[in-house]
């Protein structure tokens, strides 16, 4: 039965924006949905909601997959598992995990759709990791005439195909990478200075399998969130002191919801976000902006940021630096360059910190910083269109694609508008 909510006025998990979409539909089948797509003048996949940017916005229809049939089919021999797109991590990890597999990389939330996070180029953090989408061998999506095709890795195309902003499609399966299960253990080092953080770079993010350091740019000082596999060395750096009760990325709130550090091994899926599945986060009295730069570019982007200090302080919650690898995503914010990213938690005041937020991009923009798709960003689409190389060719696929525009919406439409105009 399809469920279509008219007159309703959706919004994202943050509240801060407001979708305009005339309707909002969740079909049960695969049949239903492809009648939808086919018979929409404009429509948008929605994924779970969580980006602070309007890239998920529409002026037509939004359709949500979570009426779908959930699915998880490991392919062993390709180490590979074909997921409902709709899906949260937190469901594929524990089906993944039951069938003794695991996905090598996570972000911080697992409550978040796969689809949402690759069309976006959500990450997680460690020297060798590549963002989510990078994991991605195939998909299928239906069209805008309401038909369903796969595209695989290796055929034309497929590289502007996976982080795509919604615009190429409604995704309904990924064929996602995978590895045979594996243990880790969280360790947090406090009281780490933001100066060895930046003078010894490679020895801090090469600790471990995954390593995200928290700041909050007053202090000067770090924890360091250590992410060992069990079955992999790990690095030499032991800076700080080590915390010996659970801890919370935001200093004095309650790590309840904090996945188990102190050391203690477990399965990979309860280790490598920072919050734990069972515990599903309401609506978030939170804003997020977050850049990817060349990984050289740390020590600078770190002194640049901490220049702004208490301007950042006073309008954040905390802040965390990752790295990431590079990737040929087209779209991908590590686009052929090994990264390191630098995210601010802000409060709920979008007034108080859009102005931290541009002096921020002020600083880092000449380090070659990239935004966060799903995150908030001073750029106009301008600006933001000329951080990706490969926009040009994107915009040729969207053509190709949907050549109406049936997948677009504003925030595509003002970004896509000059690559289209220079074809
Ligand atoms: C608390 C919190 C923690 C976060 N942690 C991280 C983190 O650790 N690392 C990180 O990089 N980011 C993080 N993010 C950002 C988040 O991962 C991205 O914004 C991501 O896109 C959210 O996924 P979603 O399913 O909510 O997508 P939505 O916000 O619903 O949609 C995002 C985009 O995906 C498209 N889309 C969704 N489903 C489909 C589909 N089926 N077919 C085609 N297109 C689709 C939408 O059209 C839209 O363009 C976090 C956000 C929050 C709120």
């Amino acid at each position: 039965v399809t469920t279509t909510v008219s007159g309703v006025l959706a919004a994202n998990w943050a509240g801060n924006v407001v979708y305009g979409a005339s309707a909002v539909h969740s079909p049960s089948s695969l049949d239903e949905l492809c009648a939808l797509v086919a018979g929409s003048p404009r429509i948008r996949a929605a994924g779970t909601g969580h980006s602070f940017s309007r890239v998920a916005d529409t002026d037509g229809a939004l359709v949500r997959l979570d009426s779908l049939p959930a699915e998880v089919t490991v392919e062993p021999g390709s180490s590979t598992a074909v997921v409902g797109a709709g899906m949260r991590y937190a469901a594929v990890n524990a089906a993944l995990h039951a069938a003794g597999w695991a996905l090598a990389n996570l972000a911080s939330l697992p409550h978040i759709s796969v689809a949402g996070c690759c069309a976006t180029g959500t990450h997680g953090s460690g020297d060798g990791r590549r963002c989510l989408a990078a994991a991605v061998t195939g998909l299928e999506r239906v069209g805008p005439d309401g038909t369903v095709s796969w595209i695989s890795r290796g055929e034309a195309g497929f590289d502007g195909s996976v982080v795509a902003l919604g615009a190429l499609g409604v995704v309904t399966r990924l064929r996602l990478e995978i590895e045979p299960a594996f243990e880790a253990r969280q360790l947090v080092r406090l009281d780490v200075p933001l100066d060895e953080v930046a003078e010894s770079f490679d020895e801090v993010f090469g600790a471990a399998y995954s390593v995200s350091v928290f700041t909050d740019w007053r202090s000067a000082t770090t924890s360091v969130w250590l992410k060992q596999r069990v079955d992999r060395p790990a690095g030499a750096w032991r800076g700080g002191r080590a915390a010996v009760e659970q801890m919370h990325p935001v200093p004095g709130t309650p790590a309840g919801f904090s996945t188990l550090q102190l050391g203690v091994p477990g399965p990979w899926h309860e280790r490598l976000p920072h919050f734990r599945p069972e515990f599903v986060p309401g609506a978030g009295e939170e804003l997020q902006s977050e850049y990817y730069l060349p990984r050289a570019a740390a020590p600078a982007a770190i002194a640049a940021i901490r220049e702004l200090g208490e301007s950042v302080a006073s309008v954040s919650h905390i802040s965390e630096i990752r790295t990431v690898r590079g990737d040929e995503l087209w779209l991908s914010p590590a686009y052929r360059r090994d990264c390191v990213t630098l995210h601010f938690t802000w409060i709920h005041d979008e007034a108080a910190v859009r102005p931290v937020i541009e002096a921020v991009e002020r600083r880092l923009r000449p380090l070659g910083a990239r935004p966060h798709w799903g995150k908030l960003t001073a750029l106009s689409p301008a600006e933001l269109a000329g951080c990706h190389e490969r926009i040009g060719d994107f915009a040729r696929l969207v053509a190709e694609r949907d050549p109406e525009g049936k997948f677009g919406n504003a925030f595509l439409d003002a970004m896509l508008a000059g690559p289209r105009l220079r074809r």
